[in-house]
């Protein structure tokens, strides 16, 4: 079985077996959701559905946002981490959408500060219902392990997972993935031994052989 027909089953299998409607972040706003995004960065969306709670009841929008004082915004998202870079893009974000809509390309997004391809992405994807492939630690760990790529560049991932699969197809797998390692390619312990995909899988043997030495 050649790469691709391995995707077309992978994509397959997790597109059946997980929810039609993934979603880590619970703001739908899309403004709102840039920002839960920006802040999710090296923490955990529970983190920040929290965080962003207290945020908005204080600066509901982009308009009283790019209003706010960075102390103060600093104190509200502490719990996140790297609470000052992030206070400073949020708050430059909220001043540069303050009159205008929220982009829907990745050529205008990345222009916004503190948005990567990665923020991009889930915009365009959760957002605007756009082709958009995902890349965070979760999706990168699952694809590498499945041989579907060999890489940890991000913008490698991406580019040769999309060269596997077609577009269409590019959010849904992006989440499946991503919930899959959430859930069972767990980093540190995959649960290899009840996985749904260790048929497909180069990794699983290796993890196998670890765990009955161990
Ligand atoms: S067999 Fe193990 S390493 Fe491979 S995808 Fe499943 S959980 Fe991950």
């Amino acid at each position: 079985m050649d790469k691709k027909q391995r995707m077309q089953e992978i994509y397959t299998i997790l597109d059946t077996l997980l929810p039609k409607d993934i979603q880590f972040l619970d703001q739908r706003d899309p403004f709102r959701f840039l920002i839960s995004v920006i802040l999710s960065a090296q923490t955990t969306d529970r983190i920040v559905n929290v965080v962003v709670k207290d945020l908005f009841a204080k600066y509901p929008d982009k308009q009283a946002l790019s209003d706010a004082a960075l102390e103060d915004v600093e104190a509200i998202i502490y719990p996140t981490g790297y609470y000052r870079n992030k206070a400073k893009n949020i708050v430059a974000c909220a001043k540069a959408l303050r009159d205008r809509e929220l982009p829907d390309t990745m050529e205008e997004l990345v222009k916004l500060p503190g948005v990567g391809r990665k923020t991009a992405s889930c915009v365009l994807g959760d957002i605007y219902k756009k082709s958009a492939i995902i890349v965070d630690t979760h999706f990168s760990r699952v694809v590498n392990r499945l041989n579907l790529v060999d890489t940890k560049d991000p913008e490698k991932v991406e580019r040769e997972v999309a060269s596997l699969l077609e577009e269409s197809k590019h959010y849904r797998f992006s989440m499946t993935a991503n919930l899959f390692g959430r859930t069972v390619c767990h980093a540190r312990k995959p649960e290899c031994e009840d996985c749904p995909l260790s048929s497909l899988c180069p990794s699983r043997d290796a993890f196998l052989k670890t765990r009955s030495k161990g």
